[in-house]
């Protein structure tokens, strides 16, 4: 444990952090109204700050010919250009962090660059508290209680299992145990049988891989009241085996490093709350205008509270969908119907379709005698259909998964098949089931 972490374990912090939560939750009673005039007034805040100590942003807004002055509604936001991760990559860190902040006592995050270099994410210490207070507020409001012990996975954890040693976790309130991604998944297993924590929080594809370990194994299944999905997209099918072997309900919570938590499944709405209070969330249509409601759209993002390091109107590059319709469980934060996966993960095809990740699943995964699978688009005339198969795959399966994916992608599209694919487990990655890898940049043409 660090200095700072020692420091961050004492008890003027903790109550800091129950003020930090009674004011998120407080929101909850804010009517909608009041929340719009709130975000807007921290995303002036927030933008005055950039465009004072970020190089990389005074000069968006000078070439935007705007001032943070100047934005009198949400309509003014569509003068400044979208950035992305992109953006960032290869400059200097002075160019996009506060001249006014000392790196060294930021928190960094590490983004896990799926397609290539990552990305650090630095916050302020009070900036850090609020985006662990934006997910803690999640997790309750999908039924964590206080007296549960929450299990999560950590890719710059090298240790396995961590449980958080704060005094609170010893009268057993708010404990946490951190499973490092790169430990093997019978030692997960282990871990969560002498620690009995009952609340998960991962991705699909390490529910996943937890999922085939206690199938191919003698030993008993870990058993949670509440399983959390912290992935964009779980398939039907994965969410339903989970719940089976797990336990539990699965809900999902939406975010990221350079954002904290965004949207929550409601349990009452059936949809996703975005946690408006801590975030500027648009939905952005291919022509660059808002979604409507029940239309799909690209996520772009202000995070309210990123002073360090600004992230001001930030393509995350996840596609949704609005709900078309009011929330109905009290929470005054408006709705998104479904989260769609991510934009690199659609296929596109010469003829302009694009298709998402979700009619794949549906296709391979219930299907007999296919361990794993991977769709690759490589070309915008090819995909690539990798399949590890097991001795119950046969001639009419084969048959009736080339005629699937035959008609879902049409005739104008190569379809090249390998039925005897090893797919590695891969540890730590997100394990994408259907890659665009023209997206990733690492085209074969
Ligand atoms: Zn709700």
């Amino acid at each position: 444990m660090n200095t700072r972490e020692r420091r961050a374990g004492g008890l003027p912090v903790t109550v800091r952090q129950i003020a930090g939560l009674a004011d998120l939750s407080a929101s909850r009673y804010r009517p909608a109204g009041a929340l719009r005039r709130l975000q807007l007034a921290r995303f002036r805040r927030l933008a005055a700050e950039a465009v004072r100590d970020v190089p990389f942003h005074r000069e968006r807004w000078r070439e935007a010919g705007l001032r943070p002055e100047d934005i009198r509604s949400f309509d003014d936001l569509a003068n400044i250009p979208p950035m992305s991760r992109s953006d960032l990559r290869g400059r200097p860190e002075n160019e996009y962090t506060s001249a006014r902040i000392d790196p060294s006592l930021c928190r960094t995050f590490m983004t896990s660059g799926t397609s290539g270099v990552p990305l650090s994410i630095h916050y302020r210490p009070e900036d850090e508290r609020l985006f662990n207070l934006t997910w803690i507020r999640a997790y309750r409001a999908c039924g964590l209680r206080a007296r549960d012990h929450l299990a999560a996975f950590q890719a710059d954890e090298r240790r396995d299992p961590v449980t958080n040693g704060r005094w609170y976790t010893r009268i057993g309130l708010w404990r946490r145990t951190v499973f490092s991604a790169w430990a093997s998944p019978e030692s997960w297993l282990d871990g969560m049988a002498r620690l009995r924590p009952n609340a998960l929080a991962t991705d699909a594809g390490t529910y996943r891989i937890l999922a085939e370990t206690v199938e191919a194994s003698s030993r008993p299944a870990p058993r949670f009241r509440r399983l959390f999905n912290v992935s964009i997209l779980i398939d039907p099918a994965t969410r339903a085996r989970i719940e089976t072997l797990f336990g539990g309900t699965v809900f999902d919570l939406y975010g990221s490093f350079e954002t904290g938590c965004l949207a929550w499944e409601c349990p009452g709405c059936g949809g996703y709350h975005i946690n408006s209070d801590t975030a500027v969330v648009e939905i952005l249509k291919p022509d660059g205008r808002e979604a409507g409601p029940g239309e799909a759209g690209e996520v772009v993002v202000t995070n309210l509270f990123s002073t360090a390091m600004p992230i001001i109107r930030y393509a995350l590059g996840d596609i949704v969908v609005k709900a078309d319709r009011e929330p109905a469980c009290g929470w005054p934060f408006p709705l998104l119907r479904s989260l769609e996966g991510r934009k690199d993960d659609f296929l596109r095809l010469a003829d302009g379709r694009s298709i998402p990740p979700q009619p794949f699943h549906h296709i391979f995964a219930p299907r007999i005698g296919v361990r794993r699978w991977r769709v690759e688009q490589v070309s915008s005339g090819r995909v690539r259909v990798a399949l590890e198969t097991e001795r119950e795959f046969n001639e009419a399966s084969r048959a009736l998964l080339q005629a699937s994916v035959r008609d879902l992608l049409g005739a104008g599209v190569e379809i090249v098949w390998d039925f005897a694919a090893r797919l590695p487990d891969d540890p730590g990655s997100k394990r994408r089931a259907v890659v665009n890898v023209m997206a990733d940049g690492r085209a074969e043409e």
